[in-house]
């Protein structure tokens, strides 16, 4: 028995990160997405286009339907904000606030071992930004900070982990990109 809440931290509301929030009591968003978390519908979270059967090696058992899944309701219990802490206990987590996937968008650093878990915003494969609610601009300034934060390993949305050295490789090769296409 933990002495703490558990606590479901959403990177984001998309449905691929948010399904299971409703079986928590202690839910927390950035303020950004809140509403998202509170009001999910297949088109707001993506479950609409993205839930196909064609993305399951095996069907869940019916009544399941890729078609009509929606992830449910899960109002937060606490609105989170950059700069925010996330206390475990034994566990400091620091809320980096990073737009440009998606407006609520955040990464969570421990200072202590420089472990960062960065969502949907960085990982070790073809990043998203043209979604409905991306924002190129925001998605620059956050890499742009992100880059200056002293990471030795990164847990991604997707994807294995990486190192820090990985972690400036891959901002610093998106950075360039955008440069050339400006
Ligand atoms: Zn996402
Ligand atoms: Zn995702």
């Amino acid at each position: 028995m933990a002495e703490r809440d558990l606590v479901a931290v959403a990177s984001h509301t998309h449905f691929d990160h948010i399904g299971c929030h409703h079986e928590f009591e202690c839910r927390a968003v950035h303020s950004a997405e809140a509403d998202l978390l509170a009001n999910p519908t297949r088109t707001n979270t993506l479950a609409d286009p993205y839930v196909t059967d064609e993305i399951f090696d095996a069907l869940p058992p019916e009544p399941y339907c890729s078609t009509c899944y929606a992830v449910k309701k899960a109002p937060a219990t606490r609105i989170l904000d950059d700069g925010d802490i996330i206390d475990l206990g034994d566990r400091v987590f620091e809320v980096i606030h990073t737009p440009g996937h998606s407006p609520g968008g955040i990464a969570l650093y421990e200072k202590a071992t420089e472990i960062l878990f960065s969502g949907d915003i960085l990982y070790d494969g073809p990043l998203v930004e043209d979604i409905y609610h991306s924002n190129a601009a925001d998605y620059l300034t956050s890499m742009e900070r992100l880059l200056k934060i002293p990471v030795r390993v990164v847990h991604g949305g997707h994807f294995p982990s990486f190192s820090g050295a990985r972690y400036r490789q891959l901002i610093t090769d998106w950075l360039h990109e955008k440069q050339k296409t400006i």
